[in-house]
């Protein structure tokens, strides 16, 4: 299969997928995507779609948890 953005080759990967649902991110490990090797678009077959929407909707319940940390960018100070 052929990218839509540049024609480039698409290859089969397992990536890493950010969701938020409402204010909680949820990172997805190891899901199936076509990848561009060119351009990097990313394409998802119908049923993995599905299964995302579904996470995003809150129905999933994770496999575990990360504390993810939280910087306020104007308190940053460099030396
Ligand atoms: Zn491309």
């Amino acid at each position: 299969m052929k990218c839509l953005i540049c024609k480039g080759e698409m290859e089969e990967k397992l990536i890493t997928y950010d969701v938020r649902v409402e204010d909680q991110l949820m990172i997805l490990k190891n899901v199936p995507a076509l990848v561009c090797k060119q351009c990097g678009e990313t394409l998802f077959t119908p049923e993995t779609v599905d299964k995302i929407i579904a996470v995003a909707k809150g129905k999933v319940e994770p496999t575990t948890s990360l504390r993810v940390p939280v910087v306020e960018f104007g308190k940053v100070k460099v030396a």
